[in-house]
């Protein structure tokens, strides 16, 4: 029979990796919980109008990215989510999460979008997001980009670099766009055809065009900058005032307008040089009209998503490897009655919080200890019918030179501890 594989674009960690991935969660989740934020969790399907109207009809993810189908027992178009923001709005509006004050919240999990598979660029791929819900800011923009230097620096990733940019009001970006499709026009025939198809629906897509000819083209375009009315300015300053004292550096980059429609004001990412053309690792923005824009009551917010498997392969190819936690025991039995005394042995000795592998499978002597060694135990505790009768175990050092010892059950715990 033809065996089955992974969908495309969608991977298995296998436990290796996945040791990489838990050391990344938990240096991630107890760097979140020192900066007073907590966890919101989000179904990963929702209803498809929710993305088509938060993140924008003409943009890469609800044009061609999202995997949305019609559920016919419900009568509903849904969609696996492409992003995290927008859940977290619609359940802190469903729930009125910011009715008594504003709220610091993050979620992780996969999201789903269909792109091309490509190094870096995965169908199904995983977020930690961080969203400060009812902050005006600047102070909780700075907050976050110094949260990400410091997590940066925990990682132990030197090489991250931080492009920041604002784009503004609605308003202010609406003028500036109709000055940039005038430009654009003026070298219709030097754009491709997204370009000239984005002229009409999202012309600010085009500044970040990978294309050489248009990059040229949008080079001597106006800068958005330009077009920043005072309140604008003013929080972009205050902005830039307190990364300074921060000690963050940064490179402003009049270009940068991020993928999605709901962003104003802050915008950044942080690039990795040593991934090639993936290497964005985390990207962000202000979206202080995303609530109203979900039927919700106008409420300023912040916030990022970082890429877990772009940061993990770059923690993989600094050479750092995961913490090892071999266990401590590994549990041999033979004879009439040693299965059950084995049993209760791990038992207890897991309560004294030790890891410990009970030997499964059966077999010989000889090929049970083969597999304590192959585990990387650092102990084999051998129960056979002697120990059984004694209530006994023997301890054998795995890893060390140390002599076998003969204990009483009960001290076995103390013994491996102590080592
Ligand atoms: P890109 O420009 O690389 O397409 P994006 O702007 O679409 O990124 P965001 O929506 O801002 O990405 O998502 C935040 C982060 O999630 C990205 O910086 C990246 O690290 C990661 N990411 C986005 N799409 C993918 C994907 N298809 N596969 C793996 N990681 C991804
Ligand atoms: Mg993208």
């Amino acid at each position: 029979m033809q065996t089955l594989q992974a969908v495309r674009g969608m991977n298995d960690v296998l436990p290796d990796e996945a040791e990489l991935w838990l050391d990344f969660e938990a240096t991630v989740q107890d760097w979140l919980a020192r900066y007073g934020y907590r966890n919101l969790r989000t179904p990963l399907v929702e209803h498809t109008a929710l993305f088509r109207r938060a993140i924008g009809e003409a943009t890469d993810i609800v044009e061609k990215e999202m995997y949305s189908w019609r559920d016919e027992l419900n009568d509903e178009d849904l969609t696996l989510r492409p992003e995290g923001t927008a859940s977290c709005v619609r359940a802190a509006i469903e729930h009125s999460l910011v009715y008594d004050g504003p709220k610091r919240v993050w979620y992780a999990g996969p999201m789903y979008r269909h792109e091309r598979p490509q190094k870096g660029r995965y169908r199904q791929f995983h977020q930690y997001g961080v969203e400060a819900l009812g902050y005006p800011g600047p102070d909780v923009d700075a907050e976050h980009i110094v949260m990400c230097a410091a997590l940066w620096r925990e990682l132990g990733l030197a090489n991250l670099r931080l492009e920041l940019n604002s784009i503004g009001s609605p308003e202010e970006r609406a003028r500036y766009r109709a000055e940039l499709v005038k430009h654009l026009e003026k070298h219709h025939d030097r754009l491709d055809a997204d370009a000239k198809r984005r002229l009409q629906t999202n012309p600010l897509r085009t500044l970040d065009s990978k294309n050489p000819m248009v990059q040229e083209v949008v080079a001597s375009a106006p800068s958005l900058l330009l077009y920043l009315g005072e309140a604008s300015l003013a929080h972009f300053d205050a902005l830039k005032r307190l990364l300074a004292a921060a000690g963050i550096e940064y490179r402003i980059n009049p270009k940068l307008v991020r993928g999605l429609d709901y962003y104003n004001l802050t915008v950044f990412e942080w690039i990795s040089p040593d991934l090639g053309a993936q290497g964005t690792v985390c990207g962000g923005g202000r979206y202080d009209g995303l609530f109203a824009q979900l039927g919700g009551k106008p409420t300023p917010a912040t916030g990022f998503a970082m890429g877990n498997e772009r940061l993990i392969a770059l923690l993989r190819d600094s050479g750092r490897k995961p913490s090892s936690r071999p266990p401590h025991g590994y549990v041999i039995h033979q004879g009439e009655g040693t299965l059950e005394f084995a049993l209760k042995l791990a038992e207890e000795l897991r309560a004294q919080n030790l890891r410990i592998v009970l030997h499964a499978g059966g077999g010989g002597m000889k090929s049970q200890m083969k597999k304590a060694d192959g585990s990387g135990a650092l102990y084999a505790l051998i129960v056979g019918e002697d120990e059984l009768k004694a209530g006994e175990v023997s301890v054998k050092p795995l890893r060390s030179g140390g002599p076998q010892l003969r204990l009483a059950h009960d001290a076995v715990a103390n013994a491996l501890k102590g080592s």
